[in-house]
């Protein structure tokens, strides 16, 4: 009997059928015996398995570039991690065990750290797992899970994939990706736009599907079974990726293209990509281990590191967005029951006015250091007093820009009363979704809810873009709508002035801008604001193209 089709979220735009390739999971949990003759040799295989693990995924970045290479760099990292290694030869030589069993338990106590740290840490545990198994395939000479190599053009099916895997995709012999579990902003999704490829993530059902071949439409999230003996078919829609480096319309109405970075490295893969600009610089990200809070002067080195690839041009510097999803230990909270509602982002500044105005006088001073044009802004801002309070500490600080995220509903219905406090603001989709539609942004689960394609956020954003034209003051987008192609001509059609994105995607959003007309926009954003459903503002929005 024929299955129905399944539905998930469609987060990369393309329609492609073929033979379904599953991905495999994880492999077997090592045995702990037989014990080895002689653990010091056995503990002494473990670092040249680790370190072979390390050098074929950095030789498989350096065939990559932009987040691909990124995250690959990051996966070798923790592949050579010495800390790892020397717990594993440790455990090999006091308890007698082989090094595969040795590392699958040296490997799990980190995971387990990891997930206890919570939030971004916890995310990393995909990764410590995918590194874990690679180590093991190693010692034991076997495949390494994950993709297997691909005979034919395949659709493949996974639970999720490491980044690692979907980073080192073949774009030629992989026809589409489905994922049982994911959401629209995980890296699957980031990764599959940028290599072009359709993709449905939080297919429910897709691993148990039983089928040898299926049709995969990555606009509408559709999964249905195919007759095997059907032709390959593939039609990726993403449009041309030639661009000229200046976001625009083809008809010239301006919306810059610039990159989200957290790191010295980012900026140089967005500077490479061909950012104009930074629209969200994530400082909280070089602090994410920090044990106490860091100096001014430590401060002012990293971030003029980031801005150094930037001068003259314009940045623009979050303050510190600490708590929930982002814990900071220098600025923890009290045990709150419901972190992503609590005290965090701008919030915590109220009451630690300090670390706020240390942390300007830092950017201050690097902004005067690397030349940059920098603006600062808030992150998690509810009203505009609270906009107006953080503006004067910013102007206090010396600097001439002050701006704050628009994330939480109640900031979006308030644009004109915060555009009166400040020069700019950016709508950070991520959290703006997640508070509207009261789903947690970490949560498969809830994925189709933080789809950026819901026309309840749409009209969110299309408020902010109405207020900003009125002020005659830039709104920006820098959550991860921004880095969907066809999503930003709807996003600029409602009056959005800049789109900030992963560096992998400014090629692509680019170059969508540049192959329509502000007229074109403005025709695709009334039929996404009028669509009943996310699935059906995709359809629309691909009609009127
Ligand atoms: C957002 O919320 O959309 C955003 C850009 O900020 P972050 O993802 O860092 O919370
Ligand atoms: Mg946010």
């Amino acid at each position: 009997m024929r299955e129905p089709q399944l539905s998930g979220v469609g987060v990369s735009p393309g329609r492609a059928s073929g033979p379904v390739v599953k991905v495999t999971e994880s492999i077997e949990e090592p045995a702990s015996t037989p014990a080895p003759d002689d653990p010091h040799a056995e503990a002494a295989r473990v670092a040249p398995a680790a370190q072979a693990v390390a050098a074929r995924l950095e030789a498989t970045a350096e065939r990559t570039s932009g987040d691909a290479a990124a995250i690959l760099t990051t996966t070798a990292a923790m592949a050579a991690d010495p800390a790892l290694v020397s717990q594993a030869e440790q455990l090999v030589t006091a308890q007698r065990i082989p090094a595969a069993r040795a590392v699958y338990e040296a490997a799990n106590n980190f995971a387990t750290a990891l997930a206890s740290a919570g939030g971004y840490m916890a995310e990393r545990v995909r990764d410590m797992h995918d590194v874990r198994d690679r180590i093991i395939a190693e010692l034991l000479g076997i495949e390494p899970p994950g993709v297997p190599a691909l005979e034919q053009p395949s659709v493949l099916v996974a639970r999720d994939l490491a980044p690692a895997d979907t980073a080192s995709l073949d774009p030629d012999k992989v026809l589409a990706l489905v994922t049982e579990e994911g959401g629209p902003t995980s890296h699957t999704a980031i990764l599959a736009r940028s290599l072009r490829i359709p993709a449905v993530v939080a297919a429910k059902g897709v691993l148990t599907m039983d089928a040898d071949a299926v049709a995969v439409d990555g606009l509408t999230g559709e999964v249905r079974p195919v007759d095997p003996s059907a032709p390959v078919v593939t039609a990726t829609e993403s449009g041309t990726a030639e661009w000229n480096g200046v976001g625009a319309t083809s008809d010239g109405h301006r919306v810059a293209v610039l990159a989200n970075v957290g790191a010295p490295a980012d900026a140089l893969t967005a500077a490479e990509a061909g950012a104009e600009g930074v629209g969200l610089f994530r400082t909280e990200f070089s602090y994410l281990d920090a044990g106490a809070e860091p100096t001014v002067a430590e401060q002012q080195a990293a971030y003029a590191a980031v801005l150094g690839p930037f001068a003259g041009k314009s940045v623009i510097v979050r303050t510190l967005d600490a708590g929930a999803d982002k814990p900071l230990e220098f600025l923890s909270q009290e045990d709150e029951p419901n972190p992503a509602l609590g005290v965090r982002g701008l919030r915590v500044s109220f009451e630690r006015t300090g670390v706020l105005d240390r942390q300007l006088t830092a950017i201050a001073g690097a902004a005067e250091e690397s030349r940059a044009e920098v603006s600062v802004m808030a992150p998690m801002v509810a009203t505009a007093e609270e906009a107006a309070w953080f503006a004067d500490r910013v102007r206090a600080a010396g600097l001439s820009r002050a701006g704050v995220m628009i994330e939480v509903p109640s900031a979006a219905l308030t644009a004109r009363e915060v555009f009166d406090a400040v020069d700019f603001v950016s709508l950070g989709t991520n959290d703006l979704a997640q508070y509207t539609f009261a789903a947690d942004r970490q949560l498969g689960a809830v994925a189709a809810l933080n789809d950026p394609w819901q026309p309840a956020l749409l009209r969110l954003i299309a408020l902010v873009g109405e207020a900003a034209k009125e002020k005659g003051k830039p709104a920006g987008v820098c959550g991860e709508a921004a880095a969907d192609p066809l999503l930003a001509r709807v996003l600029a059609g409602v009056g959005i002035t800049s789109l900030s994105m992963n560096p992998g995607s400014i090629r692509a959003v680019g170059a969508s801008l540049a192959s329509a007309t502000l007229a074109d926009c403005e025709r695709a954003a009334e039929a996404a604001l009028a669509a009943p459903t996310a699935a059906a503002a995709r359809i629309a929005v691909a009609e009127v193209q």
